[in-house]
């Protein structure tokens, strides 16, 4: 089986690949997992792969800004990632990190870990066998699936939003911190991100969907609009 799905009709269709990027903020891990669901799709977060790794790293008391100390945390690394749109839970070893990939001190260490190559290589391996594991189809999320891990994807889009509407969405998640840390902290890592990957400029054949003034019901019927262009579907769902 390839590792990209590119679709199509009959039982030996390979697992259609929707691939979504944008920045932090813009919503994608919300849309994405809706999208998957009203498709009846998996859904993988890729993000949540480099964030448990810096976990990883982490508990290993390493640098995470230190390419030598990441490359051999990366060698003991053993992630699973469930792909149930539902319930899309992440483990390192035996340990359940869900919820522990989201603190702060995982998302001021992941561009660390995300900027090395040889990491970003194993990790999109990874990815490209979930992708061809899928069943019908993968929602696929995070800054360079467009570009990279499914450049061939029927469906591409990126997802952004107006750099303060990012700012203050992270900020309604994190309810208990300081909305101005926030904001900081994720321009932060949209900065640091930016010079691995650009994922505020569309390539060529990727469809832009600006969710600043959209609700998330309104962002994932406007990314379903560009699903059904792509994929031909003409009678509504
Ligand atoms: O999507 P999320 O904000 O959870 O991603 C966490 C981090 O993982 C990003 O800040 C970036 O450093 C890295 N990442 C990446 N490539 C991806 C997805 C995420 O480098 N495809």
């Amino acid at each position: 089986m390839s590792e990209n799905g590119t679709g199509g009709a009959g039982a030996t269709a390979l697992p259609v690949v929707v691939a979504i990027d944008g920045p932090a903020g813009s919503g994608k891990s919300s849309v994405a997992k809706v999208l998957a669901r009203r498709l009846g799709y998996d859904y993988l977060d890729t993000g949540a792969a480099y964030r448990a790794l810096a976990w990883h790293v982490l508990e290993r008391g390493a640098d995470t800004s230190d390419a030598a100390d990441v490359l051999d945390a990366s060698g003991d690394f053993d992630v699973a990632i469930s792909t149930d749109p539902a319930d899309p839970r992440v483990s390192v070893g035996h340990t359940d990190v869900t919820a522990a990939i989201r603190e702060p001190r995982v998302s001021d260490a992941v561009s660390g870990v995300a900027r090395v190559p040889v990491v970003r290589e194993v990790v999109t391996a990874l990815f490209r066998r979930i992708m061809a594991g899928a069943d019908r189809g993968i929602v696929v999320e995070g800054r360079d699936i467009t570009t990279v891990v499914a450049p061939d994807a029927p469906v591409r889009v990126l997802l952004t939003a107006a750099r303060e509407v990012r700012a203050a969405r992270r900020s309604a998640e994190l309810a208990n911190e300081d909305a101005g840390a926030v904001a900081d902290a994720l321009h932060r890592r949209d900065a640091s991100d930016r010079t691995v990957v650009d994922f505020l400029t569309a390539a060529a054949g990727v469809e832009v969907v600006d969710s600043s003034d959209l609700d998330l019901e309104q962002t994932v019927d406007a990314v379903l609009a560009v699903v059904d262009a792509r994929l031909g579907v003409t009678d509504g769902r």
